[in-house]
């Protein structure tokens, strides 16, 4: 091949060839979101099938970027599983709205590192002011401070080590935690439906899978407050310290919205950290008219809401939210002398206030989103999102042949298959896993599955910027038919 860029030179592409190959590749991606309903959502790649067309080592010499856009088409295209795609009814999906993938773009010419304010006044400064008017449209108070983690796993990770430097007298930031008989053992607790992230998240702060204590459930798979109650008194006579509690608002396999309210006085009451795990669910309170998912959320001491969840901002923004900002700077905040500044006093410096020092220009996509959309745009959208995740369960209550199997309080839709005469569990999640088998590899639309108390439960998630009512509609038909497919293979 011959080598067209100037790989031989020094320096960047030229601009006038950044030019033409930027605007190619926008146009790759306007193409793309206008023919998105013809490309299969998911792919029916096997694994290895890409790594074994793609060479084993970087070119010596540089490649033009023909080769290279050429190959999103040849290799790259096959091997995709489509988030953007409005038939993607899978885990909780994330849009990438095309105002989000502007911000991005900008954030990568940019290139700026937004650790500290003098590193770039305008990324801390905007991330300010776009988490400000976040926290006000989830009618939050005013005294919840805020900043942007990569993704809602690690903004809970930070609020399990500020919980744990909230404990009087611990100090494990000096002393740390091994082979100290002072410190008791930590019991974190969190609902048995609460996102595996939690369990991460105390395994990393050294509180150990048994440190966190799993509460039962409800009838709609929601913490129940006095098992919380309970837990915690039993283990304060075992000699265990409980420090955190970990609610959720809208849990991964059901949306369950555990009682945040209750949950929030039993944490008063025994002075532990209250952090709530909102990274789907809270997106929901943008909706005036959905506010009460967030209800006792103003009580708590931290929230995680994920904006690349359902708030079309492209993968990743997390925002945080802690009415201790201090507590989780104490925990985090180390300064050398090469990152100070005449300002220090003066500003906010976030990388005082988690483990990572570099910081992406994040906030410029949320403020692109935000702005672009507003208030009114956002809640419209996550309002017809609950009509269609309302219409959906209508039809799964209405057949005789499907069932659901949980209650829909915001846009997740579990339910599963249950043909007449047959009730064994065991065929049905066998029926079940072929019949999402066999949706899944149409490439019409995607969905996944989760298991509660053993049964295997179909997800359908309704929470794509792109998806209309003629995708949710086209999905029911296809499951049905797909049914009646795997019904005759018997
Ligand atoms: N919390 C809940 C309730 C989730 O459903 C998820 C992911 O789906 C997470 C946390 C983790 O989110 P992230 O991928 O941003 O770490």
């Amino acid at each position: 091949m011959t080598n067209t860029t100037p790989a031989s030179q020094l320096g960047d592409m030229p601009p006038a060839e950044f030019r033409r190959f930027g605007h190619q590749l926008v146009d790759w991606i306007a193409d793309f979101f206008e023919r998105i309903d013809s490309v299969p959502v998911a792919t029916s790649m096997q694994p290895g099938e890409l790594r074994s067309q793609l060479p084993q080592a970087a070119p010596f010499m540089g490649e033009s970027m023909e080769a290279v856009l050429s190959d999103i088409d040849r290799l790259i295209m096959p091997a995709m599983t489509h988030w953007n795609h409005p038939a993607n009814f899978a885990y909780f999906n994330s849009s990438g709205s095309s105002p989000g993938i502007l911000g991005e773009m900008l954030s990568a010419a940019f290139n700026v590192n937004c650790m500290t304010w003098q590193s770039c006044p305008a990324g801390t400064e905007l991330e300010q002011v776009a988490l400000d008017w976040l926290r006000q449209l989830l009618g939050l108070p005013c005294d919840m401070w805020g900043i942007v983690y990569d993704t809602a796993s690690s903004a809970s990770m930070h609020a399990i080590a500020a919980a744990r430097e909230h404990v009087a007298g611990l100090n494990v930031r000096e002393e740390g935690m091994c082979g100290r008989p002072d410190v008791p053992r930590l019991r974190l607790y969190a609902s048995e439906q609460a996102h595996m992230s939690i369990d991460k998240g105390a395994l990393t702060c050294g509180i150990g899978l048994r440190g966190v204590r799993k509460i039962p459930l409800d009838d709609s798979f929601r913490m129940r407050p006095e098992r919380l109650q309970q837990a915690i008194s039993e283990d304060r006579n075992e000699g265990w310290l409980p420090f955190c509690v970990v609610a959720t608002v809208g849990t991964t396999s059901t949306t369950a919205i555990d009682p945040v309210p209750e949950i929030a006085s039993i944490c008063r009451r025994e002075g532990i950290w209250l952090h709530v795990d909102a990274a789907h669910g809270g997106i929901a309170a943008i909706d005036p008219g959905m506010r009460h998912v967030l209800d006792g959320c103003e009580q708590a001491d931290s929230i995680v809401v994920n904006p690349h969840k359902w708030m079309f901002v492209p993968i990743d923004l997390s925002a945080f939210y802690t009415r201790r900002p201090d507590v989780l700077k104490r925990a985090f905040s180390l300064v050398p002398d090469y990152l100070k500044s005449e300002h220090d006093s003066k500003v906010e410096n976030y990388m005082e206030y988690g483990v990572a020092l570099g910081r992406r220009f994040r906030a410029l996509k949320l403020w692109f989103v935000l702005r672009y959309f507003g208030a009114g745009g956002l809640a419209r959208r996550i309002r017809e999102h609950l009509r269609l995740a309302g219409m959906f369960a209508g039809w799964i209550d209405g057949h005789q042949e499907f069932e659901r199997l949980a209650p829909v309080p915001l846009t997740t839709v579990c339910f599963r298959a249950h043909p007449k005469g047959i009730d064994a569990d065991e065929r049905l999640n066998n029926i079940n896993d072929r019949l999402m088998n066999a949706v899944n590899a149409s490439g019409s639309m995607f969905i996944t599955q989760t298991k509660l108390d053993g049964t295997t439960v179909l997800r359908l998630v309704v929470s794509h910027l792109r998806t209309e009512e003629a995708n949710v509609r086209a999905a029911w038909q296809l499951l049905q038919d797909k049914l009646n497919e795997v019904m005759a293979v018997r």
